[in-house]
C-alpha cells in the first residue's frame, strides 16, 4: 500500500496528495448477494472482504470519492472532497484515520445520485461540535440540477432559519455554492481551481468530471458514458484534455464499471481503454469497479496492455494515496 512519502522532520506531510477514499460503483463492493446468498463456487472477490482487513483488501470497494490533500503555498494543508456517497462514514472510519486527515474543508459533488450526496447527513461528524449549529459551515459546490434534488433529499439541510416554535438540531452546516456545467467557468474550493468538465451519464443525464492542478493536470471523470466533443476538444484556456490540446493530461481517473459489453449510463472497460487512448494521458487510474474485477489478476493485464499502447493504466484502490505536486 503506497502512502504518504514525504513526511518532513516536524512529522508534517509537506506536499500535496490524492487520495482514493473510494473506487466502487454505487452498489459497492462486495456485492451484499455474493454474502448472503453465495453462488457455488462463491465470488472469490466478495468473500475477501469477510476474512481480509480493508488496508489488505484491494477489492474492497466503496462509493466513488476522492479526497485532495492540498498544501498551499503557505504549506497549509486544505482538505478537498469530492462526492459524499452512500459509504461516506464508512470511508471516513477507514482512511481519514490510517492518512490521518483531521477535517474537510470544501466538498465538491459530480452529481446527485446516491452514490455520490447521500452521506451528506453524515458530514456533521467531520465537522466541529457545536450543539446550537454555530459554526463555521463548509463551502460545497454543486450544480443547480443537484442543488435542486438535495433541497428534495436533505431539506434540513438547506433551510436557511429556525420556522416558528422549531427547536435546534444539530445537523451538518453547509454553505452552497452553485457552479455551471461548463468548462469556461472554472471555480475556486479551498483556494485550488477546478474547471468542470461535463460528461453523458446516461444520454439523458450530465455528470461533472473536474479538470485540476497547474504543473501537474489531473482529469477526475468518475460518471461517464459519453465525452461530448465540446469537452474533450474544449478550448478553454489549458482545459484541453486531449494530449493534442494544450497540453497532456498526467493523470487521468476515469470510470469503469463492468470488465465486458457496454452499459447505458457508465463505461465499461473497452469504452474506458479506447477513451484512455484517444485523450493519451501519461497515466490513467480507474475507479467505480463492481465485483467482476479482481485487482491484481486484472492489473497484470492492464501491465500487458499498458506496454502495448505505452500508457500507464492500473486500477485504483481504496486508500491509494499519491503524493502530487500542486502547486
Ligand atoms: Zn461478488
Ligand atoms: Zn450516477
Amino acid at each position: 500500500m503506497e502512502n504518504a512519502s514525504n513526511i518532513s522532520e516536524n512529522g508534517k506531510c509537506d506536499s500535496s496528495s490524492l487520495i482514493f477514499l473510494g473506487t466502487g460503483c454505487s452498489s459497492a463492493v462486495p456485492n451484499v448477494l455474493c454474502l448472503i446468498q453465495p453462488s457455488n463456487p462463491p465470488c472469490q472477490v466478495c468473500t475477501q472482504s469477510l476474512s481480509l482487513p480493508p488496508q489488505q483488501n484491494p477489492n474492497y470497494r466503496c462509493n466513488t470519492s476522492l479526497l485532495i490533500d492540498y498544501c498551499n503555498d503557505d504549506g497549509q494543508h486544505k482538505y478537498i472532497l469530492i462526492d459524499v456517497g452512500k459509504t461516506f462514514r464508512e470511508q471516513v472510519l477507514r482512511w481519514f484515520t490510517y492518512h490521518q486527515i483531521p477535517q474537510v474543508d470544501s466538498i465538491i459533488l459530480t452529481h446527485e445520485h446516491a452514490d455520490a450526496l447521500l452521506g451528506l447527513d453524515d458530514v456533521r461528524a467531520v465537522q466541529p461540535f457545536s450543539p446550537t449549529n454555530d459554526i463555521q459551515p463548509t463551502q460545497i459546490y454543486l450544480t443547480q440540477y443537484a442543488m435542486d434534488s438535495v433541497a428534495e433529499k436533505f431539506p434540513y439541510l438547506v433551510q436557511k432559519k429556525l420556522k416558528e416554535g422549531q427547536e435546534v438540531r444539530r445537523v451538518a452546516q453547509l454553505e452552497w455554492n452553485i457552479i455551471k456545467s461548463d468548462i469556461e467557468e472554472p471555480f475556486t474550493s479551498s483556494g485550488l481551481q477546478f474547471v468542470p468538465l461535463p460528461v453523458m451519464h446516461g444520454e439523458d443525464y450530465i455528470s461533472l468530471g473536474f479538470l485540476f492542478g497547474a504543473r501537474f493536470r489531473i482529469a477526475y471523470v468518475s460518471d461517464v458514458s459519453r465525452f461530448p466533443a465540446n469537452t474533450e476538444h474544449g478550448s478553454f484556456g489549458s482545459a484541453v484534455i486531449l494530449k493534442t490540446g494544450a497540453g497532456q493530461l498526467d493523470l487521468l481517473i476515469l470510470d469503469t464499471l463492468y470488465k465486458t459489453g457496454s452499459h447505458n449510463t457508465h463505461f465499461c472497460l473497452p469504452q474506458t481503454l479506447d477513451a484512455v487512448k484517444r485523450l493519451c494521458p501519461k497515466r490513467a487510474l480507474l475507479i467505480g469497479m463492481t465485483h467482476e474485477f479482481d485487482h491484481h489478476k486484472d492489473n497484470q493485464a492492464l501491465t500487458e496492455w499498458s506496454r502495448r499502447e505505452g500508457i500507464l493504466v492500473q486500477l485504483a484502490y481504496d486508500g491509494l494515496r499519491i503524493p502530487i505536486d500542486l502547486k
